[in-house]
């Protein structure tokens, strides 16, 4: 089997191109052009993509039929002659929606355009739904934000926790007791859209990647939620691994005299940052007398540990840290940030930025857009 990146184009060349697969080639490098750099004329578009001025023309007269591309009219400071018309991605004329599963007490939604801003929110409580009343409640809440556009959907872009599988099916992903669960599947059916289904962490970084304002460097997200997982953009390409597995670093044991994990190993970088460890680890110190200063810089000390061999390793430029700010953004991600320079190369701490995300906790629904922009319009 061939495993397509998001990101990036089948590992192995295909044979010859068919005719119709250079067309869809040559449009999504229009819109990639467009939705990188803005608005732009034709001429400018045939320029800056290598296409002919006839091709360009008559595929941006396809994208305009299709409801993704606008006439802007001519700029501002038109130069000599008859002025060029500008064109631009039609951002709201059609919708996709995002969906974020990462949450241990509820599934959150958003109707989101083409441009990663968020048009519509909405969420459903999850009330300990596990395996078909889980899937249920995606359905549910599929349906409602649907429900919330009068523009065409693009399709369904859905980050969930636990190892995804290519084609969207959830292998597992033991807080929801789904086991093979063919969540994509079963959504294209009910709703006849598109859907796209990854690891809400490899979602996060998608997300943080194509509209978090990041450097040109190595990016990491680690998402600290019920579970603890990260996803890696490198060179430009979201990091799979050879099982698709990367990132999956909550599960390395960094203690192995701590606690005991979901996963049945003991110490598990999980049971030190996962949030309700977090929370019960705040309300222990504070019964004891502790500072929740000291507990949290003490967790972010340990993380640091965890994380230096992978930011040496990498050469990371950006370590985004993704939960809940009043956890992270404070005493925690300081001492993470102190104790990877103090044990990395200078090197390696040079131009380094760990920070939060510049999406908030918006960046797993704003990746799940991205999830459907990469596959159905190769833009991310
Ligand atoms: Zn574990």
């Amino acid at each position: 089997m061939t495993t397509i990146s998001p990101v990036g184009r089948p590992l192995r060349p295909r044979g010859k191109l068919l005719q119709e697969d250079a067309r869809r080639h040559h449009r999504s490098l229009l819109l990639q052009q467009l939705f990188r750099e803005g608005p732009a004329s034709r001429a400018d578009l045939a320029r800056s993509t290598g296409l002919t001025r006839v091709t360009t023309s008559d595929l941006i007269g396809e994208l305009v039929a299709d409801g993704l591309v606008e006439e802007l009219g001519a700029p501002a400071e038109a130069r000599v002659g008859k002025p060029p018309t500008l064109v631009g991605l039609a951002a709201d004329a059609t919708h996709i929606v995002g969906i974020d599963l990462s949450n241990d007490d509820r599934m959150t939604g958003a109707v989101v355009n083409l441009l990663g801003q968020v048009r519509a929110r909405h969420e459903v409580a999850i009330d300990g739904a596990t395996g078909q009343d889980a899937v249920d409640l995606v359905h549910r809440l599929a349906a409602e934000l649907i429900a919330l556009t009068d523009r065409p959907v693009l399709g369904i872009g859905v980050g969930s926790p636990g190892v995804v599988g290519a084609d969207g099916t959830v292998i597992d992903a033991p807080n929801l007791a789904w086991a093979d669960t063919p969540l994509s599947a079963s959504l294209a059916q009910a709703f006849d859209l598109p859907v796209f289904v990854a690891n809400d962490a490899n979602t996060a970084v998608l997300g943080e990647h194509t509209f978090g304002q990041t450097g040109t460097g190595g990016l990491m997200v680690l998402r600290v939620g019920t579970g603890v997982g990260a996803g890696l953009v490198l060179e430009g390409s979201l990091l799979h691994g050879h099982r698709g597995a990367a990132g999956e670093i909550g599960h390395v044991v960094v203690d192995p005299d701590g606690e005991r994990c979901a996963c049945g190993r003991t110490g598990c970088l999980e049971t030190l940052v996962a949030v309700p460890r977090l929370r019960r680890r705040l309300a222990e110190g504070a019964a004891n007398g502790e500072d929740a200063d000291e507990v949290l810089t003490r967790v972010g000390e340990q993380l640091g540990a965890a994380l230096a061999p992978v930011v040496g390793t990498l050469n990371l430029q950006e370590l985004v840290l993704s939960g809940p700010q009043e956890l992270l953004d404070g005493p925690l991600r300081e001492a993470a940030d102190r104790v990877i320079r103090s044990r990395t190369m200078p090197v390696s701490g040079e131009g380094l930025v760990v920070r939060a995300s510049t999406l908030g906790e918006d960046v797993v629904l704003v990746g799940a857009a991205v999830l459907v922009l990469a596959g159905q319009l190769g833009v991310s």
